[in-house]
């Protein structure tokens, strides 16, 4: 009997669709286990190490990829291991492409205004350069560039990714954001 073509090919994207998800198991099993290397555990020593909440025969079959690790397991591996959960997908952190200011003329009454978990790191900065200067005055603050590496080094971000950051806190004003001819 002659399979209709609809069924065939349904059969055929979902058979794509398993391979693919199996690779990217296989690719995710992978990181796990060159990140649990890395920091020089084996599987028992995952086990020991995490007073039996992470089973050796579980992590194992995370990274062979014979077993689904749920997101919100994957977190508390991140957890465990101290490393951002970004850090165990397969392709790392995507980098956005977005450009570093070249100006960095902060908003200080706008940076007083955002809640200290989100601004904290940057508000103490801000406050060291204020105090080193001895001009707590303005209502802005003109920082190096280079302070804009150290501060992305800090956020876990590229320049880039701050720039557009600060941008959207309102920290800095969207003019910050290089023109394509700078
Ligand atoms: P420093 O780097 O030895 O700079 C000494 C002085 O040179 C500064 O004193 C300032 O008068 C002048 N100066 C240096 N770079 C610039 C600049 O790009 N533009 C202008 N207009 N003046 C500049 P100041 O302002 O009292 O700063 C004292 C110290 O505080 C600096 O010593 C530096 O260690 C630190 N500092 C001040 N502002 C910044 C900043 O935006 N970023 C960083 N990373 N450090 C800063
Ligand atoms: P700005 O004063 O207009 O300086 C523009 C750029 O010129 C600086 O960019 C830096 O590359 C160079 N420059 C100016 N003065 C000096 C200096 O004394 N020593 C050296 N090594 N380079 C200098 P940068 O570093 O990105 O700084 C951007 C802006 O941040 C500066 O604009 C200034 O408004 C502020 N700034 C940076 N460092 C200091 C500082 O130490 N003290 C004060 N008061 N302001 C600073």
């Amino acid at each position: 009997m002659k399979i209709p073509a609809s069924v065939d090919s349904a059969d055929g994207a979902k058979e794509m669709e398993n391979r693919r998800m199996g690779d990217y198991a296989k690719a995710l099993g992978a990181k796990l286990r060159a990140i649990r290397q890395q920091q020089g555990l084996s599987l028992h020593g995952v086990e020991q190490k995490s007073g039996g909440r992470w089973k050796a025969v579980v992590v194992g079959s995370y990274e062979r990829g014979d077993r689904a690790v749920t997101v919100q397991k994957l977190a508390e591996l991140a957890d465990f291991y101290g490393v951002p959960v970004v850090e165990l997908l397969p392709e790392g952190r995507v980098p956005s492409g977005a450009e570093p200011a070249t100006k960095i003329v902060i908003n200080l009454e706008r940076l007083q205004q955002l809640p200290a978990e989100k601004v904290g790191p940057l508000a103490r900065y801000a406050a060291t350069i204020q105090s080193q200067r001895g001009d707590y005055n303005g209502k802005v603050l003109s920082i190096r560039t280079e302070d804009l590496r150290s501060l992305a080094i800090i956020y876990d971000m590229t320049p880039g990714e701050l720039t557009e950051q600060l941008i959207d806190w309102g920290v800095l004003p969207p003019e910050a954001r290089p023109s394509k001819e700078d």
